[in-house]
């Protein structure tokens, strides 16, 4: 068990964070203006400044800096209770693209890409975006495609390419980009005010209360120095690998706060109305979809923690992570699309939030990896480890 404080301590803390999820953020999701990014933008600054009053930011960044410093054991409970809203992770400074590029940084960023870029991203006063995927014939799922070039000049780089979907770039300070040079794939860090990074357009999209949107972006002749450079030339593919490992787990754990919630409500329709002389908790084919979503819900928890604790060791999750991630970003699926059977009309209605929640769910099977994709690696991998038992 990896326990930063106290068990007391810590189940205090998610209690609180419980209390305020429901009593000042929940309330305050307006769902007319759910596709409005600038409206959830100013809603989310508002009460990121509540919560940090309150003390809960930031879960993973050190308590010297100002944050919670918990441990990914920790960061279950606490990013499970921050996902029941759609604006928690986001104002409580654990959501994606900064909290992966954040847990990237730490490891890779040199002391002046530390102060210059890691330092601000980590206290909330700079955003960030992670360029990697790019429109077919470029990077997708098979990484190897990538087709975005980065080329020496003096002692500095010329990056041109392509990218697309790039989540938060539309508000971003800067990016991370990926590209390739004579010796392999790389990173390199961007201000989103280079002359040569050029936001096309804000890639409309389903989900619900998107902050900082999924961007097109064009680099052209993007001029960069030698510092810009992250880690070593040719590792970006293994760097790629590290990062998506821990924004993976992240997303299980606040999307399996967001399905709980949907099953929350279903079960509360499911025990007032009425069918066929019965209430609907009454009939055995509801129950059924409950009791299912529940073992879901039960397994897809154990999966994260148990990943999570393996994280804390310092194990290797590559396979681990992999599975569980197949069968979370299924299983929450599952779950709220049960949501959605159970409460019928309303379910498809947006007087309750429970088809924003499906659609918010649905693009996880696809991003950090689809989960064919997942299965034909962890399949590969255990073929490979018979092959030498
Ligand atoms: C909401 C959202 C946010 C995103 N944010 C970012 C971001 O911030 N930065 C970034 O760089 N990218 C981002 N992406 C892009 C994401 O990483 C890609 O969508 C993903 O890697 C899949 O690539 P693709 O869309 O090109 O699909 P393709 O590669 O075209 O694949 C399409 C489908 O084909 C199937 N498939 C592909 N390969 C195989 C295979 N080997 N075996 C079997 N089936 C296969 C899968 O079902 C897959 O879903 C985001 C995507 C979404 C939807």
């Amino acid at each position: 068990m990896s326990l930063t404080r106290p068990a007391t301590e810590f189940a205090a803390l998610i209690a609180g964070l419980r209390d305020f999820i429901d009593q000042e953020v929940i309330p305050r999701e307006d769902l007319r203006s759910a596709h409005d990014g600038a409206a959830v933008q100013r809603l989310s600054a508002e009460l990121g400044l509540r919560a940090q009053a309150l003390g809960f930011g930031a879960p993973r960044l050190a308590v010297s800096e100002g944050g919670l410093g918990l441990s990914w054991e920790e960061c279950c409970a606490f990013l499970e209770e921050a996902g029941r809203s759609f604006l928690g992770p986001a104002i409580l400074q654990c959501a994606p693209p900064g909290q992966p590029d954040i847990a990237a940084l730490e490891q890779l960023a040199s002391p002046w890409q530390r102060q210059r870029y890691l330092d601000p991203l980590a206290r909330g006063q700079s955003r960030s975006c992670f360029a990697m995927t790019e429109p077919a014939p470029g990077a997708g799922s098979d990484p190897r495609m990538l087709a975005t070039t980065a080329r020496r000049q003096g002692d500095g780089w010329v990056l041109d390419g392509h990218k697309w979907f790039i989540s938060g770039a539309m508000r971003a300070d800067f990016a991370i980009v990926v590209a390739r040079s004579d010796n392999g794939v790389c990173w390199f860090l961007v201000d989103t005010s280079n002359p040569g990074f050029q936001v096309l357009r804000d890639i409309p999209s389903m989900e619900p209360f998107d902050v900082g949107g999924h961007a097109e972006i064009l680099l052209k002749d993007c001029q960069l120095g030698p510092e810009a450079l992250i880690g070593e030339e040719g590792k970006g593919l293994e760097y790629a690998q590290l990062r998506l490992e821990g924004a993976r787990l992240f997303h299980c754990m606040r999307f399996i706060g967001l399905s709980s919630r949907a099953m929350d409500m279903a079960q509360d329709y499911a025990a007032q109305r009425q069918s066929h002389g019965a209430r609907l908790a009454e009939h055995q084919m509801v129950q059924a979809m409950v009791a299912n979503a529940h073992i879901d819900l039960y397994a897809a928890r154990l999966m994260t923690l148990d990943v999570a604790r393996r994280l804390d060791l310092g194990e290797s999750i590559r396979h681990t992570s992999s599975m569980a991630k197949v069968f979370v970003s299924e299983a929450v699926n599952r779950v709220a699309d049960s949501a959605v059977q159970i409460t019928g009309a309303l379910g498809i209605s947006e007087d309750v939030p429970l088809s924003m929640i499906l659609r918010m769910l649905r693009p996880f099977r696809i991003y950090d990896g689809a989960s064919e994709v997942h299965r034909a690696a962890i399949a590969k991998r255990a073929f490979k480890q018979r092959l030498h038992a």
